[in-house]
């Protein structure tokens, strides 16, 4: 196995005056070279606080990681010194948001902004990382890259810009690149462009992928494998085709009768009925069962663990021997 990444048992915590939130709460996944993992779920779920755990970019000094151990080559980033953890970050691990025009300074242009990293991280002259730009902006698919460098972002199209957010973010050849809602912002045609793209830099570079969306559609374009968290926990995780022609976990299944099919009525979509809880106060029990329909007495007091069911791990007493994972 060529894993990348190891994360083990990763919980990162809020504290808030509302109390203390547990938001990513005992979670844990691997990541191999080349390979795409979608982590999903609704708003509030903990994947974007995984991943800016992962980078030790958590917004200090109310959000604090507690526990566990983030592997990746070899060495854990959480024993790492800020200074060391700036290293990895923007070269060996990179990251995209959703809106690249907060991460695009306006007043540099493109190119500039290329070559800043490059010069950072790699120790390229001005010349020679400029050059290096344009070549990344060609990688990525941008028409007339020795004029595009010269721009400025507000004279690119969404598109575009975000394009070059993964120039940047893939011009030290990262070994881990982390998307966050990439495509959310863009409209279908340029979203599904961009998906085609991350598709072939990943299989050009080997880059392994965490791509965090609230949408399945992106998941079973890009992933390989996905991983749905539901309250700060991994609910289940398996290969992508596997988990949306049979998911296990109650939640997912909500998830898969929640995607909009063009051919039926939109009356006849189902929701999954309920809230997701406040991360102030997490129900007790399976955490998930106000809203499921499978409850069943157990799963109102005792939390289900983490189990391997076939091809994959689901957390959820249908398919796990009822013992409860004490203190989990
Ligand atoms: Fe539903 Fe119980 Fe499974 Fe939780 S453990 S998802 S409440 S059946
Ligand atoms: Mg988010």
């Amino acid at each position: 196995e060529d894993t990348i990444l190891e994360v083990k048992d990763l919980r990162t915590h809020f504290f808030t005056d509302e109390g203390v939130a547990a938001a990513v709460d005992g979670v844990s996944f691997s990541l191999s070279r080349g390979k795409t993992l979608g982590i999903v779920g609704e708003s509030g779920c903990g994947k974007s606080v995984t991943s800016l755990s992962i980078l030790r970019l958590v917004e200090e000094p109310a959000g604090k990681i507690i526990g566990g151990e983030i592997i990746f080559k070899d060495q854990d980033l959480l024993k790492l010194s800020e200074e060391e953890m700036r290293d990895i970050r923007g070269n060996e691990i990179s990251m995209i948001f959703q809106e690249p025009m907060t991460s695009l300074n306006p007043v540099f242009t493109v190119g500039d902004q290329i070559a800043e990293v490059l010069r950072l991280h790699q120790g390229l002259s001005k010349n020679d990382a400029i050059q290096k730009s344009i070549e990344m902006l060609r990688l990525v698919g941008i028409p007339l890259p020795e004029r595009r460098v010269q721009e400025y972002p507000h004279q690119l199209s969404g598109g575009m810009r975000q394009r070059v957010m993964i120039a940047m973010a893939l011009s030290c050849n990262p070994a881990l690149l982390i998307a966050d809602e990439p495509t959310t912002a863009l409209d279908v045609t340029i979203q599904a462009q961009i998906l085609e793209l991350m598709k072939d830099l990943k299989d050009k570079l080997g880059t392994a992928i965490m791509m965090i969306t609230h949408d399945l559609g992106v998941v079973a374009e890009v992933a390989d494998e996905v991983m749905i968290m539901y309250a700060g926990k991994v609910v289940e995780h398996g290969p992508v085709q596997a988990v949306f022609s049979n998911p296990l976990h109650p939640y997912t299944e909500g998830l898969m009768n929640s995607i909009p099919d063009i051919t039926l009525d939109l009356e006849a979509l189902e929701t999954i009925e309920g809230l997701v809880p406040s991360i102030y106060a997490m129900p007790k029990g399976c955490r998930f069962h106000p809203r499921c329909k499978y409850a069943m007495d157990i799963c109102k007091d005792t939390q289900p663990g983490l189990v391997s069911h076939e091809d994959r791990k689901v957390r959820c007493f249908r398919y796990s021997p009822i013992t409860e994972e004490a203190g989990k």
